[in-house]
């Protein structure tokens, strides 16, 4: 790609773990154990308990080793969607900017670090059983790198990569959107498979969320805040899941509905001012204005707008409030906080969007890429959406970007003194 970040620059940024500092204030009560408990049992049981272990014991360190580089974190804790729980942290900075441009900081500080942009890795270079480097493709010239203790793959996914992606479930032909950047393409943990023997593990457990721009597929013009504070509906205008479940359960739901076409709605305890910003860094009002969103003084003025009848959505939107207060639902709902109750009301349409791969290349809690046996592969470790086995069938929002701190710090530590 032209520039470095991959799908990291442009996530919303949410950063799951359990905070000492943030969550009590709040009223919160989490620890470790209760965040574990929610990634294994969110990905069915089917992760690795090591694994799992090491990333939710590390995701708070993670956050201050990031602090100690610069990145600020708001004081803010959020549920983001299919998180399961409110331990979601929202950087300073908006997207991935604040993670990114972090590293960049410290990469134009330290000498000795070259980043090639605009350079395809097209092969593993293995000498004696050991991997010791890569040939890579640039615009002009090829690339030999040669690795002095270790080679860390940091590739990222493959859900941009549309004939891969199917291999594993025919249902995301091209039809379906991604939220990907387009350099999600999944070759290298192919080559760390066929060249260097690595074990991939859990490839057909790709994860889509219901929340796609309904143009593009992207994440942008997204106007929920917290899980909270937002209910989806159908083009009926009628609640149709939960909307603090899993990812995988709210899709489905949503794969269900006419057209898989949804409409998220909140009010202005999300929005409190037409200059409140989404995670993707846009005013609602400049959604509103660009047909992206819709708002209306009253709930039947909103429904007229997106063509719901307003007899319907208004009944709607008063039994949720009535489960608000009850903190119950029909749909079996556990995360409640304010009623949409207080205008101007907000919708945003949303379709299914392919968004991660939680499978990949199978490692140790030392990041070291293993063999079909479970034996570590000389000189090779790899780190973040492309490995496999932390998430098992599903990952839990905000769970990615604390596992790309936690498991690339390892990486990086463990392939430098792997002499
Ligand atoms: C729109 C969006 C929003 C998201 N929001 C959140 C969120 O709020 N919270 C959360 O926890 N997770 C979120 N995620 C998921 C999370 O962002 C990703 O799982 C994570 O950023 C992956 O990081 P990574 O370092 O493994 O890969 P990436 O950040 O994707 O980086 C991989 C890099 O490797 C490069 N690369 C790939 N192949 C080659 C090759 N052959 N040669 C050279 N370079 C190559 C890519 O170009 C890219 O630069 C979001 C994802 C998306 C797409």
């Amino acid at each position: 790609m032209p520039r470095v970040g991959g799908n990291t620059l442009i996530a919303g940024s949410a950063y799951n773990a359990v905070d000492p500092k943030r969550q009590k204030p709040l009223g919160i009560e989490d620890s470790i154990d209760l965040h574990y408990k929610h990634t294994f049992e969110g990905g069915d049981k089917l992760g690795k308990p090591a694994l799992i272990k090491t990333f939710v014991e590390n995701s708070y360190p993670g956050i201050e080793w990031l602090e100690s580089l610069g990145m600020g974190f708001k004081d803010e804790i959020f549920t983001v969607l299919g998180a399961l729980y409110p331990r979601s942290h929202k950087p300073e900075k908006p997207l991935g900017t604040g993670f990114i441009g972090t590293y960049e900081d410290y990469i134009s500080k330290n000498k000795g670090i070259t980043v090639l942009t605009d350079t395809k890795v097209e092969d593993l270079i293995l000498e004696n059983g050991r991997v010791v480097g890569v040939k890579a493709t640039g615009r002009k010239e090829n690339v030999i790198a040669k690795a002095k203790n270790g080679v860390v793959i940091a590739t990222g996914g493959f859900g941009a990569n549309v004939e891969l992606r199917q291999q594993y479930n025919s249902k995301l032909t091209k039809a379906i959107p991604t939220t990907n950047h387009p350099g999600a393409t999944g070759e290298v943990m192919l080559m760390a498979a066929e060249k260097a023997a690595a074990n991939l593990v859990g490839l057909q457990y790709i994860q889509l969320l219901p929340m796609g721009d309904p143009v593009s597929g992207s994440l942008s013009g997204n106007i929920e805040g917290s899980v909270e504070d937002r209910i989806f509906v159908n083009k009926s205008g009628k609640r149709f899941v939960a909307e603090d479940e899993r990812r995988d359960v709210m899709t489905n739901a949503l794969f269900e509905q006419k057209d898989a076409y949804m409409w998220t709605i909140v009010d202005a305890h999300t929005y409190p001012t037409e200059q409140g910003k989404n995670n993707f860094n846009e005013t609602i009002e400049d959604l509103v204005k660009k047909g992206r969103a819709f708002k209306g003084e009253t709930v039947e003025e909103l429904a007229a707008k997106i063509k719901v009848d307003p007899a319907v959505l208004k009944d709607t939107i008063d039994k949720f409030n009535v489960a608000v207060e009850n903190k119950t639902d029909e749909f079996g709902r556990k995360l409640f906080a304010n009623k949409l109750d207080k205008a101007p009301f907000y919708a945003g349409p949303r379709v299914p969007t392919v968004h991660h791969t939680m499978g990949g290349i199978e490692i140790n809690e030392k990041t070291q890429v293993l063999d079909k046996a479970g034996n570590p592969i000389p000189g090779l470790f790899a780190a973040g959406e492309v490995t496999g086995g932390l998430h098992g069938s599903n990952r839990l929002g905000g769970n990615a970007l604390a596992e790309i701190t936690v498991f690339g710090k390892i990486a990086g530590e463990e392939a430098a003194k792997n002499k």
